[in-house]
């Protein structure tokens, strides 16, 4: 389960000229797979389209043989795990916003996400713990604070496929190195998971695809990328 497929995918933004262009990819289920590349080449754009957040022009995007047009949107959801820049929350408590979409989700199992991701020690020390109020009128949480709340949500989920589009985000060090954490430790369970990201902060891809805007310029393993000084 969670093998992905893009077949002659191609893309564009309405009013915009194609960003992706022809793209042929294929993810095998377990496998991590890291997207490089310069800034604007679609890997966000990439990400996007595997939950089908946007409707592809031409090709197709499979999930285990199946066309993701033909999937259920709840069904298609529950496989799929993404933590983008603009992380999803709402107003609601801290244990809302983790047990979101696992309703049946026990105390337990909170804060084990809430563990998993890093943000026990936070949560630990507001007044109202995991009651605490978020968003509008409650705790304004940081940029990473947010990225770790919905990793949270993720590990609670535990989806097949796991996506993380940090192409664009700008985190301090440490909270970068707790997020890598808490993914290593996703990846480390199974799932399919597929990072965009700068190539210096990827250490455990499987396999690295390029993306540039003439397409998936290179693939190869992290060392072969390094040898040919990329
Ligand atoms: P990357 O993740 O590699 O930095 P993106 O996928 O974010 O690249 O962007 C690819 C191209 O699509 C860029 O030219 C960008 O400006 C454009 N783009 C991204 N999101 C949108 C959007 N919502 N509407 C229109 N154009 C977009
Ligand atoms: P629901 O699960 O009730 O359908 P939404 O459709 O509002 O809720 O969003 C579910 C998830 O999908 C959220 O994480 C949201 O951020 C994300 N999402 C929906 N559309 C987009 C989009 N165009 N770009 C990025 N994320 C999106």
């Amino acid at each position: 389960k969670g093998n992905i497929e893009f077949n002659n995918v191609t893309f564009g933004y309405e009013n915009h000229s194609h960003v992706l262009k022809d793209i042929n990819l294929k993810v095998r289920a377990g496998e991590t797979l890291a997207l490089v590349g310069p800034s604007g080449a679609g890997k966000s754009t990439l990400c996007s389209l595997i939950p089908r957040f946007y409707e592809i022009d031409e090709g197709e995007v499979t999930i285990d043989n199946i066309d993701i047009r033909a999937m259920k949107q709840q069904s298609l959801r529950n496989q799929i795990g993404i933590v983008q820049q603009d992380v999803f929350l709402f107003n609601g408590t801290i244990r809302e916003n983790i047990a979101y979409g696992r309703l049946g989700a026990t105390e337990e199992e909170i804060w084990e996400a809430a563990r998993a991701a890093h943000l026990e020690a936070m949560i630990q020390a507001l007044p109202d713990g995991l009651d605490t109020f978020i968003g509008e009128r409650g705790l304004k949480l940081s940029g990473g604070q947010r990225q770790r709340l919905s990793i949270a949500r993720i590990f609670l989920k535990n989806p097949p496929i796991l996506i993380l589009d940090e192409a664009t985000s700008a985190l301090d060090t440490e909270t970068e190195t707790m997020i890598q954490q808490a993914l290593e430790k996703l990846a480390h369970n199974r799932t399919t998971l597929i990072i965009a990201h700068r190539l210096a902060t990827i250490r455990h891809a499987d396999r690295i695809v390029v993306v540039t805007e003439e397409g998936i310029a290179e693939q190869g393993r992290h060392e072969e990328l390094i040898a040919a000084g990329g």
